[in-house]
């Protein structure tokens, strides 16, 4: 088959397992194939990530796989290709530029998306036999502090624990994790241990969702991390609340570490100081922290994402090892990870400073995989991470590019000189399985599988490698990543790439782990010898996988670390504070981060109109009292500024933000809101040792936008912002069109440009209404009697509410009374206005959700008897109790019928 695949998929196929392509909890699906490309997903009962449980991305995923937007046929500067001569040709300009400037002056960027398989291929031609180590995944963005402390305290990139300690700790610390809308499924299991008495406490500047219910919520000022969790350890040590036979026995460093915690004010009252805590907040952390010796501490993107992220996660994890809280059941450090095989990346070397199977550069490890590949020209020295692959890409240095599946346009920082970067390079390739502002820059665009079709291994933040299997044959021409990079090594004359299967490249990978491994925990000896029916049915299984085929669920039981010596490392970390402090030009903190329904650029979740409807336009989050300094208004456009560039989004006034702070999500893209694009915004600030960006923190400032006129177009067909013209555009999809919001401070030119852009290509009977006196103009085109677009501008600020007229382009004819309606600006009927969609599972609404708290619904549990919501994956019963608490603390009052 097109793809390589062990097994060709049939067309129809009745509940194939595979994995969830989103988060990095990794839940198992049950896809049901009804006819072409109609998917129906259940989660998996027996998958152990989830047992049967998925979270809103997941139960619409049924919703994304359709073929709109998919590369679908190779092309070469905008023409169709054959593959062979797409082929060819990245071969050739990939060997010429070698030739000519050293195989430094090529790079790949990329995925967490791609399947271990695709990573491996990945590795073994770039660092192998092109003989760079200019191969770097969108994991750096995520993982990379994560990674690199791991590495220092452990001596190699173990994750210690497994999902199944999340329900034995009596504790959980959640580290700038917002678990609630980021790994939705694990936050379930634990809300279920807390209704058996476990504890949680949030660290995070946010009062998110894995706040809002905490036992605990420290909102510490940005990027004082550090300083907490060394405040939590000379406590610790203060109290006698360390396990010192575990550190005589398997811990080095402790002197180090205590001896750089004397450097600072360790006092309680100075720690809640420097984080912006109260005190007594800070000491029931330490006395929550004393108290329970199962704590499992989760880190993720609120620690990883800083210029000191290695420093957090080593905090973190000299607190666990100084306590022995490591290696146990319901008791360890646990980094958690961001996308659904950025652990397999890690494994097989996707990051430019390592090799794979969790070897480094060190000459032992690189000759050993130079002599497993019979690759003599084997990388000697790490390569270039992310940002600075870009930069030297934008310098000249890097003159020919391969991004795979992923989407650096958008979600690099400073992400407008990454776009000057990719104009500037002299050749780009681009393999996705759909457009993107990325694939705008390529030369060559190359056609992948998209989820559904792949066919694979993932593993996911436990350690646990799952099957990722085609649902659908391959579209088009599109073809798997690994079989695309194997063609071309082949191309360019290397040996070693002509597997014939999916299966021999997985077994390739597992030899290797097991090459040569007298102390690597990363082993999957077992795995080695699988017969491509074996491959196809492997069970989720966590490495390492010894050779009789048992998994491993946790590391570290007998205190042995994959150090020299077998013995932890604690390694002294000390507060910086942000790269970039704040000042008088720019006097807020910008924090960028995820949403509940979104996924990454949403190439994907933007496809589901029912995952758009929760936050469907961008937003920032901003304190009252910074509201009202800066004359912001809750609801109405805000202006963020950055040294780096300017974004403008839907301002949300909310206590839940940090006063000082500000939090922007970062999905946008050009495709479905340019201006609301937040990381052109954050300043490309690294960890010195990971090269991890700070996304969590640039100083930045916020100013109402202060449009002069606005409205909102509907139509069939999505539109980008029409050329020339300076407004703020927002595209968001619904189940019958596409909804297109937009505001302008321009005058009538500026209106009339827009009305003749949008109304080109629009055919039917154009029907309208002007109000001079308050600047309104309605304007609808009906053909063949049905609604083909509806354009309405205000400039008195008062539009209708949009659901009732999308509603309308499901009408096969519009009836009289519509049509006259249409003029009039409202329904006939009370107004439709189903309010933002609270549960995205189920499809329920703000409106209904506030209807069932008003008729008695007093618990989360009673809304959803009432009304289904909050019943599947759960993520959504935070908001609905938030509902809850504020209709009770306000008095009942008129529903407002103006949107
Ligand atoms: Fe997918 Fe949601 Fe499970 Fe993450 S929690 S793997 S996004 S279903």
């Amino acid at each position: 088959m097109a793809d390589g695949s062990a097994v060709p998929p049939p067309l129809s196929i009745m509940g194939v397992k595979t994995t969830c392509p989103y988060c990095g909890v990794g839940c198992g699906v049950s896809g049901a194939v009804a006819d072409a490309r109609t998917l129906s997903v259940s989660g998996d009962k027996v998958h152990p990530a989830n047992l049967g449980r998925l979270c809103s991305k997941g139960t619409a995923l049924g919703a994304t796989v359709g073929l709109q937007g998919r590369l679908l046929e190779p092309t070469s500067n905008g023409k169709a290709a054959s593959w062979n001569d797409a082929t060819a040709l990245v071969a050739k300009r990939f060997k010429d530029t070698i030739a000519k400037h050293g195989p430094d002056s090529v790079a790949f960027y990329v995925s967490g998306q791609l399947l271990t398989e695709d990573y491996y291929v990945a590795n073994k031609l770039m660092k192998g036999f092109i003989g760079s180590g200019n191969i770097d995944t969108n994991s750096r963005l995520c993982m990379a502090s994560a990674v690199a402390a791991h590495k220092q305290a452990f001596g190699a990139d173990l994750v210690p624990g497994c999902y199944e300690d999340l329900e034995l700790a009596d504790l959980v610390v959640f580290s700038g994790h917002n678990a609630a809308w980021t790994h939705p499924v694990l936050f379930r299991r634990m809300e279920a241990a807390r209704a058996r008495g476990q504890k949680h406490v949030v660290i995070d500047p946010r009062r998110t969702d894995t706040a809002e219910g905490a036992d605990l919520h420290l909102a510490i000022a940005p990027q004082s991390d550090v300083r907490l969790w060394n405040g939590l350890l000379a406590h610790l040590i203060r109290i006698d609340a360390i396990d010192r036979d575990y550190i005589a026995a398997h811990v080095n460093g402790f002197t180090e570490v205590t001896a750089a915690l004397e450097e600072f004010d360790q006092s309680p009252a100075a720690v809640a100081a420097d984080c912006g805590v109260p005190v007594e907040s800070l000491l029931r952390f330490y006395d929550l922290f004393a108290a329970h010796e199962r704590t499992v501490s989760l880190f993720s993107m609120g620690a990883n994402q800083s210029a000191q992220g290695v420093a957090k996660g080593l905090s973190i994890l000299n607190v666990h090892l100084a306590t022995g809280r490591i290696g146990k059941p319901g008791g360890c450090p646990f980094s958690i990870t961001g996308q659904p095989n950025a652990m397999g990346g890690r494994e097989t070397g996707g990051m430019a400073n390592t090799l794979a199977g969790h070897m480094d550069f060190a000459p032992a490890d690189r000759d050993r995989v130079a002599r497993f590949w019979g690759a003599p020209d084997t990388a000697r020295a790490p390569g270039l991470k992310a940002v600075d692959m870009f930069e030297a890409i934008h310098a000249g240095k890097i003159k020919a590019v391969w991004v795979m599946a992923t989407n650096p346009a958008v979600s690099l920082p400073n992400a407008g000189r990454v776009r000057e970067a990719l104009e500037r390079c002299p050749f780009v390739v681009v393999s996705d399985c759909v457009e993107t502002d990325t694939t705008a820059f390529a030369d060559v665009k190359l056609p992948a599988l998209a989820w559904g079709e792949k066919d694979g291994t993932v593993t996911n933040s436990e350690r646990r490698i799952s099957r990722q299997r085609a649902l659908f044959p391959a579209p088009g021409q599109a073809r798997a990543d690994w079989r695309i990079m194997a063609d071309v090594a082949q191309a360019m004359g290397f040996d070693g790439f002509g597997w014939a299967s999916n299966a021999s490249v997985f077994r390739e990978w597992a030899r290797l782990t097991a090459y040569e491994n007298t102390d690597r925990v990363l082993n999957l000896s077992g795995l080695s010898a699988l017969t491509p029916e074996a491959y196809a049915e492997l069970l989720p299984i966590q490495w390492p996988v010894a050779a009789d085929g048992q998994g491993t669920a946790r590391l570290f039981t007998n205190g042995r670390f994959q150090t020299p010596d077998g013995r932890a490392r604690m390694v002294p970390t000390r507060p910086k504070g942000p790269a970039d402090a704040v000042d008088a030009v720019y006097p807020m903190s910008l924090n960028t981060g995820r949403i509940r329904d979104q996924w990454h650029t949403m190439t994907r979740t933007g496809l589901a109109p029912d995952l758009c409807r929760h936050a469907p336009e961008p937003f920032v989050e901003v304190h009252p009292a910074d509201a009202e300094a800066f004359g912001v208004k809750d609801g109405a456009l805000a202006r963020v500024i950055t040294a780096h560039g300017e974004a403008v989004a839907l301002a949300k006034v909310t206590d839940r933000q940090r006063p000082g702070g500000l939090f922007m999500p970062m999905h946008w893209t050009d495709a479905f809101a340019s201006s609301g694009r937040v990381n052109p915004l954050v300043a490309p600030n690294l960890d010195p040792t990971s090269g991890q960006p700070e996304f969590k923190h640039t100083p930045a400032r916020i100013r109402a936008y202060r449009e002069t006129w606005k409205g909102f177009f509907l139509t069939r067909d999505s539109l980008p912002l029409p050329s020339g013209l300076n407004l703020v555009w927002r595209r968001i999809p619904q189940d019958t069109c596409q909804q297109h919001e937009f505001a302008g401070r321009g005058d009538e030119v500026e209106r009339a440009a827009l009305r003749k852009a949008l109304s080109k290509g629009l055919a039917g009977e154009l029907v309208t209404y002007e109000d001079a006196a308050t600047g309104a103009r309605r304007d609808a085109w009906v053909r063949d009697g049905r609604l083909e677009a509806v354009l309405y501008v205000t400039l008195s600020g008062r539009l209708p509410p949009r659901d009732w007229l999308a509603e309308l382009f499901a009408e096969p004819l519009l009836s009289a009374e519509a049509r006259s309606a249409l003029l009039f600006g409202r329904p006939p009927g009370p107004p439709v206005d189903k309010g933002a969609l609270v549960c995205a599972c189920l499809k329920v609404g703000a409106k209904v959700v506030q209807a069932a708290i008003a008729a008695g619904a007093a618990s989360s549990d009673a809304v959803g008897a009432a009304t289904g919501a909050g019943t599947n994956c759960g993520s959504c019963r935070p908001e609905i109790a938030r509902m809850i608490a504020a209709t009770a603390s306000v008095p009942a009052k008129e529903p407002a019928h103006a949107h």
